[in-house]
């Protein structure tokens, strides 16, 4: 093994190179560097792993087209698989007002954090908390980074050095390295589980509890749902509980629904309903259902905000200044009865007919493919376990995996799903506009498999 490894080329040599040359004056010498380093690495772990190194030229070309990918920045995606909130395409799509407003804040200078009548400091989430308030009827709002930054604030502030009471059945793990006992262990907060996975009474609840206890809290299980034989108490018995203890209750929604609202299941917790039932403090991120940007907001008891707005981490989860025109935009919308503007929810609205019409109009254009019936699913830690019917194009294919992979590394690149020895694009979470580019994707991706 040893002796295949020093075949490998010197970094500086292949940074010497023509082509590594003519990278390095398109993305600069330093990341040409740092791709060759990379690739290089790759070559000598797949050689101690017994397999021949690639050759130079096939090293550089590596090492070139990782440079340019790692300067391009984002490149925007067709998200074809039917997963409206797509975590790893970037959740809640902004409708054109909030770009717009992101634009404004990022190009010149705003009234950030200034009152302008009277020229003093003002709080640069105030508008957003001001409107939160009008929509749900929260005593109080915060806004943070996000949800995560919303519980580890809320555990430190409320619960450091005491007892966390929660259920077994909502000691979530979401994709992205999100896991409640983690978050609570960082808060210095200490947890108590109580109950089962699939069964917990409020008596679990009131026997964990002692004087060391500082939160009551409830989690949506949000990627997940937990059928048949299961059992929680309702919030209002929880509040009433925690009422009892003097104890705050917590309870993380998750997904930003503000109001109970057709086609989201009755299931999905609303904010302004946990609030009248009597939590302290709600929390959720901005996007998920709110259909905002990244950001997590707290509402509730006036005293319990304060103390979370006091706290040096409030500080260190701040959110930025786009997130702020953002969000503020997206929360006017919803106050205007603009809901249905927001990207989010046209996706989740659209008609299963509508769908049908314009996949209908595309496979003509595409040999081999089908119309079907399919399920699109809110995604992101919304409405778990409940498919959205939908109208999907279905491409048989020998081998579908491939043709994915061809399709996520194309121009423009699309995300599909694949099923039974087939590939699957569900045009629900697909601007119509972007239908043609669509269909010119998938045939390109087809003549290269
Ligand atoms: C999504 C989610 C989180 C994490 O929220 P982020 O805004 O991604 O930090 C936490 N709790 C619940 C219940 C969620 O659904």
């Amino acid at each position: 093994m040893p002796d295949r490894r020093r075949r490998l080329p010197s970094v500086d040599s292949l940074l010497r190179s023509d082509p590594g040359r003519r990278a390095s004056e398109r993305s600069g010498r330093a990341v040409v560097r740092r791709a060759i380093r990379s690739v290089l690495d790759d070559a000598r772990a797949a050689s101690r792993r017994g397999r021949e190194p690639p050759d130079e030229e096939a090293l550089l070309a590596r090492a070139v087209a990782l440079a340019a990918r790692m300067s391009s920045g984002l490149t925007p995606v067709i998200n074809a698989t039917g997963v409206i909130l797509h975590t790893n395409l970037g959740r809640a799509p902004l409708p054109e007002p909030a770009v717009r407003a992101v634009e404004r804040a990022a190009r010149g200078y705003t009234d950030l954090e200034v009152d302008r009548e009277s020229g003093t400091r003002g709080r640069r989430t105030s508008r957003a908390e001001f409107l939160l308030e009008a929509l749900t009827g929260a005593e109080a709002a915060l806004v943070l980074n996000n949800n995560a930054a919303a519980l580890l604030l809320a555990m430190a502030a409320l619960a450091r050095r005491r007892d966390v009471v929660v259920s077994r059945g909502e000691l979530i793990e979401i994709g992205g390295e999100f896991r409640l006992p983690e978050i609570m262990r960082a808060s210095g907060a200490k947890l108590v589980e109580v109950g089962t996975t699939n069964r917990t009474r409020l008596t679990d609840y009131r026997a964990a509890m002692t004087e060391r206890t500082g939160l009551i809290l409830k989690v949506h299980p949000s990627n997940y749902r937990v059928v048949g034989f299961a059992e929680s108490p309702p919030v209002s018995s929880l509040a009433a509980l925690a009422r009892r203890a003097a104890v705050p209750l917590l309870y993380d929604t998750g997904s930003g629904l503000l109001e109970p609202v057709r086609p989201v299941p009755g299931e999905e917790p609303a904010a302004n309903h946990a609030l009248a039932d009597g939590a302290d403090l709600v929390c959720f991120s901005g996007d998920k259902l709110l259909g905002g940007p990244q950001a997590g907001v707290v509402l509730g008891r006036a005293d319990l905000i304060a103390r979370l707005r006091r706290h040096p981490i409030a500080r260190a989860v701040r959110v930025d200044k786009m997130t702020v025109a953002a969000l503020e935009t997206v929360l006017a919308m919803h106050a205007q009865a603009r809901r249905d503007e927001l990207p989010v929810w046209r996706s989740l609205t659209e008609r299963p007919t509508a769908l049908r019409a314009r996949a209908r109009q595309l496979v003509g254009s595409i040999p081999g493919a089908s119309v079907a019936a399919g399920e699109s699913v809110a995604g992101g830690g919304s409405v778990p376990g409940y498919g959205i019917p939908s109208t999907v194009i279905r491409l048989p294919e020998e081998r579908p995996e491939r043709l994915a992979t061809r399709l996520r590394v194309g121009s423009p690149p699309v995300f599909c799903r694949v099923e039974d020895g087939a590939v699957l694009f569900d045009l629900r979470t697909v601007e119509a506009e972007d239908d043609e580019r669509l269909a010119r994707a998938i045939r390109y991706a087809r003549e290269e498999v």
